[in-house]
């Protein structure tokens, strides 16, 4: 952890939504920041730890909601194919040879290497054998929420599918309280491949436990049509029926909503990841983000798994579903630039339960924040940070990346770890995946 002071500044600052200055400063004492406003008000440096943004962009780092990190090593394996066959044809055989500790340990590492050059300071990943992606994200020094995932059938980790809410138990247990940047909890995969049973378990665990609890919901329509045909219901009122949608934390997807679904999402507290690339690249469908948001619904976004999207850069999540939402309402002004922007922000915080800690740059919150290049051709003139963001940005400008005060990035160089090795030993293990 960080301990002193730290001062950023030499740069324009966008703190949030309205909150811009042109040349501002933000400083923090122990991790968490004291003073976000014009570089002329900040209080005196004494011994603070300064970062230079050199005319470069402060602004909150962003939230990726919804990721299986590890996946990294699956990218480009398969691809162009529908989601059933991508994932029982191609993912899960992969994941049931290559998939272990050491596997998601490395290949998280990699994950996070990608996010924290992108801009992405807080991750939401869920996946198996999470005990090895804890330590790589500890070890990044980046913030995350973890969940095991839960399958009914055998899966890494869990060979036992009667097992797997035992392994989640028991990771929740290992890390609960054990690292301040680490919350752990539970991903139920989907309710095409859990039982009622299994559902109601992982609620009752993360009752008792009081942890985070996410699935994939309303993916596609064949899932729509499965749980018709299993449950007589759509997927949100199958929840609903089983008495568990009000316990669930976060709904990734949300793609096929049935009339009144987003509703019952506002008014039961869920929130919606969304991760367009993801489902344009699997052609699962387009979420309906203003109905969503209009209904009183909080959304936040993710890139899902590197190995369909394929990358885990966030802000190309932003464009996307910005563009998305005006093309497909016929409507230009539809999820204007700071909304859309404050998807991976704010929208992402309350996904993973993390009001009032990052998404702002404002006294009282974790000193999470990133420093983007502006002296480059494409970002060149400035007239509102939000719409470089969210139209003309690649994620590839961030110079700088500090989590809870922490420096993690200098230079566009991970300072918490060798990448290069990571990348490495990714690369050899990749030669295996591919001999098969
Ligand atoms: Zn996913």
């Amino acid at each position: 952890m960080a301990a002193g002071r730290l001062l950023v500044r030499g740069g324009p600052l966008w703190a949030g939504p309205g909150a811009y200055w042109p040349q501002g400063a933000v400083a923090a004492e122990d991790g968490w920041i004291t003073y976000a406003g014009p570089e002329d008000d900040a209080p005196p440096l004494e011994g603070a730890q300064v970062i230079e943004a050199g005319g470069g962009l402060i602004m909150p780092g962003l939230i990726n909601a919804h990721c299986h990190g590890a996946m990294t090593l699956f990218r480009g394996l398969a691809d162009d194919l529908p989601l059933d066959v991508w994932l029982n044809q191609h993912m899960f055989p992969a994941e049931a040879r290559w998939v272990d500790e050491e596997m998601t340990r490395l290949c998280s590492l990699l994950a996070a290497a990608e996010m924290l050059l992108s801009g992405t300071t807080t991750v939401g990943d869920a996946y198996f054998c999470m005990q090895g992606a804890a330590r790589a994200y500890e070890a990044a020094g980046m913030r995350a929420v973890l969940m095991q995932g839960l399958i009914d059938f055998p899966a890494p980790g869990a060979p036992e599918p009667a097992e797997n809410i035992q392994v989640c138990r028991d990771f929740v247990e290992a890390w609960q309280g054990k690292s301040p940047l680490i919350t752990p909890g539970v991903f139920a995969h989907s309710v095409y491949t859990c039982s009622p049973q299994t559902l109601e378990a992982a609620a009752e665990l993360c009752n008792e436990l009081s942890c985070p609890w996410h699935t994939h919901l309303a993916e596609t329509s064949e899932e729509v049509g499965q749980t018709a045909e299993l449950y007589q219901a759509s997927p949100v009122a199958h929840l609903e029926e089983l008495g568990l949608l009000a316990r669930l934390d976060a709904a990734v997807h949300c793609v096929w909503l049935g009339p009144g679904e987003a509703e019952l999402l506002a008014r039961r507290g869920v929130a919606a990841v969304l991760c367009p690339e993801s489902n344009a690249k699997l052609a699962s469908g387009v979420a309906d983000v203003t109905g969503l948001l209009a209904a009183g619904c909080a959304v936040g976004l993710g890139t899902d798994g590197p190995a369909s999207n394929n990358d885990l850069n966030l802000l190309g999540e932003v464009s996307l579903r910005s563009r998305l939402a005006k093309l497909i309402s016929g409507d230009p002004a539809a999820l204007p630039a700071e909304a859309a922007l404050d998807l991976a922000l704010a929208g992402s915080a309350q996904a993973l339960g993390l009001v009032g800690v990052v998404g702002r740059l404002q006294p009282g919150y974790a000193c999470d924040l990133i420093v983007l290049d502006l002296d480059l051709p494409h970002l060149t003139p400035l007239y509102n940070p939000a719409s470089h963001l969210v139209y003309a940005a690649s994620g590839r400008e961030v110079r700088q990346v500090v989590v809870q005060g922490r420096q993690l990035v200098k230079d566009r160089e991970v300072l918490s770890f060798d990448v290069n090795e990571v990348m490495a030993r990714v690369r050899e293990l990749a030669t295996k995946v591919r001999a098969g």
